[in-house]
């Protein structure tokens, strides 16, 4: 016998809680999750709809007080049960529980309510309000009464709270009329827009060949029904965005909808405004700085088909748009688009799921596309565009590498190189800007020697051993092997002293450029300068306006800013984020550094882009500086086929956690070893071993990494251990998590 948890409606109260039906036998081959069914509900069994959310073996209480199933709801096309089938996909992708996959999907309403307007209106024919009006003006203490229904005799309508403040009508008359049923109140909701006052024009800019033959033949493949994801290769400035307006406006003359994904840091004002001019009203956006009622809103928004273009980051992919036509992910590389909390899914496979139940299409773009899409598009998984010249046709800027071991060397142990220090000079005569970028990921996690420029690594792993900070004094461990060293005193290649963590924030470079310049306006924007609302915005227009001649920033600054000004762009150090101990250190620091690099002449202005490095051979180094993107990848591809890392195989990080240090390594032990003895083909097995961070209030944390070549046998085994520690007593509290392709490591 089979059994099946129902939402009974999608709204918050009932989220939180599944009731369980048996399937009836003529159904038991066609019942799914996120389908849609009829069943009995309640004293009364009355007839309701209801959601599928998962279907099993075991009935949750006695069989004798559960209710059947009554029949499926064929007509149920509803937009909840593809949310519903997704909210399936992701919790057997990324392994949570349904109800969190659940949480995830659907908009939880959070009990805030939408500002409403209220409207009294007479609910008698005018003849009877005329008698009214007669019978209450003759008493004093009706008068009020007499006053209001005299107004709505000659407005029909009027707005509730000018009753109360225009004609100084007090809440309980009008709730006596209401209840003597001689007026009524209407309600409309007036969802809160946060782009409302933003105005649509009609100029429009002119596709030059490039982008016309690009967006051309996309519109063509969707229109034709080839629905495979589409990749717009295109270097910064090539006009991306002009393009997907283009296929926008073909999927909105179809009468579809679309969702545009962006990393939250480059949803700006410009964005919107570039979307807003040309779409109009039926543009809105959800960001993390909406209230949640704000949120919630444009969501019902949606649904009602006020909008049809939703723009925003992660979350705006579950928009319940019930015809969606097309879902478009700028920037597509970002480390942002996967989820660092469980379930820990990636936006852009959730996309192409979504677009795939619906039938949708799937346009990425990025400059510097992840390694694992280009290699989809390699291999034709993914349609490939590219778009190699800047859409007004400027030049790259011209790119040098610095050595900063060479300055060391000749006595300059400042943080600038001659070469930057000389460029920053220059332009502030001219009275050009200036962005310096320090690239701080895994900032003071590693040890670099500053003389020959190596970190140390693993003696068994290509990876960088990791800092751990203990109170016995450091040391370095290795987090694919376990491999571990006190923490060198002086680098075990060149004997150098100079061995340590970088000491370079961005507060130390501000100083240092306000020291050596004297009079030179600098901004600074990182996490501390970009807490407050607002901030973010306001720093970068106040640098936009030219209050200040230098920007000095982390990865923030980077992302899709157009300054006309800026001519010379200072890469502090670039090697930082090379040595984060993961597989994607390279394919970070590439992108970074090239979309920095990006940032350089955009204006009538050609631009300079000063990379210091102590590592200045490092492959992904220089083919950044020549934005030799093809080149990278060839590189970088060999290098993950070698080592068995996605894309060319997938891998699933499993996360153990416990307070108990022992029991929490004895169960991780216990489980490697099972899937080891399950004998999987090909199956890598990487650990057990501590985490990185291997204990967070007082947890201690474990993981094991799988890889193979088939992301569905991980799947499999992930289920396999979900069964086993079902099964097993003592793991009955145990905390496991997965990382479907995690990127960045436990
Ligand atoms: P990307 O998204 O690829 O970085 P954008 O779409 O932001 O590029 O375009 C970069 C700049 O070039 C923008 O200022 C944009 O207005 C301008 N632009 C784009 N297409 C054209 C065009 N066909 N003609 C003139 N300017 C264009
Ligand atoms: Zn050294
Ligand atoms: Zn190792």
């Amino acid at each position: 016998m089979k059994f099946a948890g129902i939402i009974v409606d999608i709204s918050h109260e009932s989220l939180d809680r599944t009731f369980q039906y048996i399937v009836p036998d003529e159904l038991c081959d066609r019942v799914r999750p996120g389908m849609g069914v009829v069943i009995p509900f309640g004293k009364g069994n009355k007839k309701i709809n209801g959601y599928i959310t998962e279907i099993t073996d075991k009935p949750e209480i006695a069989i004798e007080r559960l209710k059947y199933i009554e029949s499926i709801n064929e007509k149920n096309v509803q937009i909840e049960s593809v949310l519903i089938s997704l909210a399936e996909y992701i919790k057997e992708r990324y392994g949570c529980t349904m109800n969190k996959a659940l949480k995830t999907v659907i908009p939880v309403k959070e009990s805030i309510k939408s500002k409403e307007k209220k409207y009294l209106t007479l609910n008698v024919s005018e003849k009877e309000a005329y008698e009214l009006y007669d019978k209450y003006s003759d008493r004093k203490n009706t008068l009020s009464r007499a006053k209001l229904i005299l107004e709505l005799i000659n407005t029909d309508e009027m707005e509730y709270n000018m009753a109360i403040s225009k004609l100084s009508v007090s809440d309980s008359v009008i709730k006596a009329l209401c209840k003597a049923s001689i007026i009524k109140i209407n309600r409309t909701e007036i969802y809160r827009n946060p782009v409302g006052n933003l105005k649509q024009d009609d100029a429009k800019i002119e596709l030059n060949i490039d982008q016309k033959y690009v967006s051309d033949r996309i519109i063509k493949s969707i229109d034709g029904g080839d629905l495979r994801p589409k990749l717009i290769f295109g270097i910064t400035g090539s006009g991306k965005t002009e393009v997907y307006m283009e296929i926008i406006e073909n999927t909105i003359k179809k009468g579809q909808e679309v969702i545009v994904l962006i990393p939250e840091i480059s949803l700006t004002f410009q964005t919107i405004k570039r979307f807003y001019k040309r779409f109009g009203n039926i543009v809105s956006i959800i960001n993390s700085k909406l209230s949640k009622g704000e949120r919630y809103d444009q969501f019902q928004r949606a649904k009602n088909g006020d909008v049809k273009i939703m723009i925003g980051p992660r979350s705006a992919l579950f928009t319940p748009f019930n015809n969606l036509g097309l879902i478009i992910i700028d920037e597509e590389h970002e480390g942002a688009y996967k989820s660092d909390s469980v379930p820990k899914y990636h936006a852009r496979d959730v996309a192409i799921k979504r677009a795939e139940l619906t039938g949708a299409a799937v346009v990425l773009g990025s400059a510097t596309p992840s390694v694992s899409t280009y290699y989809k598009a390699q291999k034709g998984e993914y349609e490939l565009y590219k778009l190699e010249k800047r859409a007004n046709n400027l030049s790259l800027p011209d790119v040098d590498i610095v050595d900063m071991r060479q300055e060391l060397e000749s006595g300059n142990k400042d943080i600038f190189s001659n070469r930057l220090k000389s460029l920053i000079a220059d332009r502030l005569n001219k009275k050009e800007q200036i962005m310096l970028f320090i690239n701080r990921r895994g900032y003071s996690s590693f040890v670099s020697c500053r003389k020959c420029g190596k970190s140390i690594k693993c003696p068994h792993c290509d990876v960088t051993l990791t800092l751990h900070r203990r109170r016995g004094g450091d040391v370095l461990s290795c987090h694919y092997c376990g491999y571990q060293i006190d923490s060198p005193k002086t680098c075990p290649v060149c004997q150098s002293k100079y061995i340590g963590k970088f000491g370079t924030g961005t507060e130390k470079v501000a100083e240092r450029i306000e020291e050596e310049f004297k009079g030179v306006r600098v901004l600074r924007m990182d996490m501390d300068t970009t807490r407050e609302k607002g901030s973010y915005e306001s720093i970068l227009s106040e640098f936009e306006s030219g209050s200040a001649d230098v920007l000095v920033g982390t990865q923030m600054i980077v992302k899709g800013h157009d300054f006309s000004n800026v001519t010379l762009v200072g890469i502090i150090a670039a090697d930082i984020s090379l040595y984060a101990s993961d597989y994607m250190a390279a394919e970070r620091t590439f992108c970074l550094l090239t979309q920095a690099a990006g940032r350089a002449g955009r204006g009538n202005i050609p631009g300079n882009v000063v990379i210091q490095t102590y590592n200045p051979d490092e492959k992904c180094i220089v083919y950044s500086a020549n934005q030799d993107y093809e080149k990278f990848f060839e590189n970088e591809i060999a290098y993950r086929k070698l080592m068995t890392y996605p894309p060319v195989y997938d891998m699933m990080a499993i996360l153990i956690t416990d307070k108990n240090e022992e029991f929490a390594m004895n169960a991780t032990i216990d489980i490697a070893n099972r899937i080891e003895k399950s004998n999987i083909e090909n199956l890598r097995i990487i650990g057990p071993s501590k985490a990185a961070v291997s204990k967070i209030n007082d947890v201690y944390r474990n993981v094991i990494y799988l890889k193979h070549e088939d992301g569905d046998t991980l799947i499999k085994v992930k289920n396999a251990i979900l069964k086993y520690i079902g099964m097993v007593e003592r793991y009955k509290k145990l905390q496991i998590q997965f990382d479907f392709n995690p990127m960045s490591l436990y």
